[in-house]
């Protein structure tokens, strides 16, 4: 098969958190051997993998070797510098492209992005300069303010009320270029992750319904107990036109918001698989890091079939220190005797507060003992219920 780069070759990923580990994990069981290029020596991937470069991620140096190592080159988390994209991709394929990383480390381009493929976004104004500040539409108000780039689980994000909250909130951000964004009243949130292959073909995974704790991302729920069909068929065409129109190669998680009226909105996008697709490795046939994997290679892209109903829970590093400020384990004997309980760690040596250390998926025939099972694994590990 033209351009199929087949099991024993090997695959490079830029960075070497957890999603990379686990982009490794499936690529092993296929047969791939894997490289890592990430600066930090006890990176979650690079633990794992056949090869870790430990090299800052612009060492000309380090891509070199993993352009030599590898046959073909994916990224891990959005915001690996564009540049470095580019110099892997004058020596080897690199999906996704640098352009559609570089929309997606930018929330204005990614909303204009948006807004090109007729897909209604929240309404948002740039703050980049005093002026922009003096004249946002009042309309905007409240709203959250958000960093253009770098912000990941709620980081770089406040909520303003009024005029004199915003323009604090931006000294407090150093002026750093940002978006407004109206306060929207969101009746529940989820997400969609989508493949798409070098000849066009997308497939996506079932909708999953995510909450939101602290802007951090708690609790997955698939099926979405709340969807209905059309918000399931809207927000899985948005999402395939989203990546289509960006010649998207590789597997995209776009986040909707559902609203009160029961309209659409859509939040963001990662140009990688994604916290609320870990579900997928216990409750699909084909999981979302398998679909990396698929789309990388050149591999046909199977639709996800959900064999069991699921819930997942993060694992922040809080559940480390129940008592108090002595980090201690979790009781993982108690939680691993709950029948459908999927354990997934991630190597990190040290917890800290918000820190993403593992999370746990509960299957089950069907959701209600999905929740069941795994509303008494987070009262085990001090989880709010949901
Ligand atoms: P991550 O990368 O972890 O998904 P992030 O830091 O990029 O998060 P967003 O997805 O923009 O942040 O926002 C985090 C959460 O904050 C959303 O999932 C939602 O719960 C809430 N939120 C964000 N924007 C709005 C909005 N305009 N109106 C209401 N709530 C919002
Ligand atoms: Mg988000």
């Amino acid at each position: 098969m033209k351009g199929f780069i087949a099991p024993g070759a090997t695959l490079g990923v830029m960075g070497g958190g957890q999603l990379g580990r686990m982009f490794v994990h499936a690529a092993q069981q296929m047969g791939y051997g894997t490289v890592v290029l990430d600066p930090d020596p006890a990176s979650p991937a690079g633990l794992v993998a056949h090869h870790h470069i430990q090299a800052d991620y612009l060492d000309q140096q380090g891509l070199t070797q993993l352009a030599q190592l590898s046959a073909t080159i994916t990224t891990e988390f959005e915001n690996v510098p564009a540049a470095a994209l580019r110099t892997l991709a004058a020596m080897r394929p690199v999906a996704p492209g640098a352009e559609a990383v570089a929309i997606c480390q930018d929330r204005a381009a990614e909303k204009a992005h948006f807004v090109r493929c007729g897909v209604a976004c929240a309404p948002h104004a740039s703050i980049e300069s005093p002026q922009q500040l003096a004249s946002v539409d009042a309309a905007l108000l409240p709203g959250i303010l958000k960093t253009a780039r770098l912000g990941y689980d709620g980081k770089g994000q406040q909520r303003v009320d009024t005029r004199d909250e915003l323009a604090a909130a931006w000294s407090a951000l150093n002026h750093a270029p940002c978006l407004l964004e109206r306060l929207l009243p969101i009746a529940y949130e989820v997400s969609v992750i989508v493949a798409r292959s070098a000849a066009g073909e997308v497939v996506h995974l079932p909708l999953q319904q995510n909450l939101h704790r602290g802007g951090i991302l708690a609790v997955t729920q698939v099926p979405s107990p709340d969807v209905t069909l059309p918000v399931q068929q809207r927000t899985a065409e948005a999402a395939e036109h989203i990546a289509a129109a960006m010649d998207y190669v590789g597997v995209l998680c776009v986040e909707f918001f559902v609203l009160a009226d029961g309209s659409v909105v859509v939040n963001e996008m990662a140009p990688r698989p994604h916290n609320s697709g870990h579900y997928s490795v216990d409750a699909c046939d084909v999981s979302q890091f398998d679909l990396q994997v698929r789309a990388l290679t050149g591999a046909p892209l199977l639709a996800p079939r959900l064999h069991s109903e699921a819930v997942m829970l993060n694992l922040l590093g809080e559940l480390w220190f129940r008592d108090g400020e002595r980090e201690s384990a979790p009781p993982w004997h108690e939680v691993l005797k709950l029948p459908g309980v999927h354990l997934h760690l991630y190597g990190k040596a040290s917890a800290r507060r918000g820190r993403k250390m593992g999370h746990l998926t509960v299957t089950a025939a069907n959701l209600a003992q999905a929740r069941e099972q795994a509303l008494r694994a987070a009262s085990l590990l001090g989880i709010d219920a949901f």
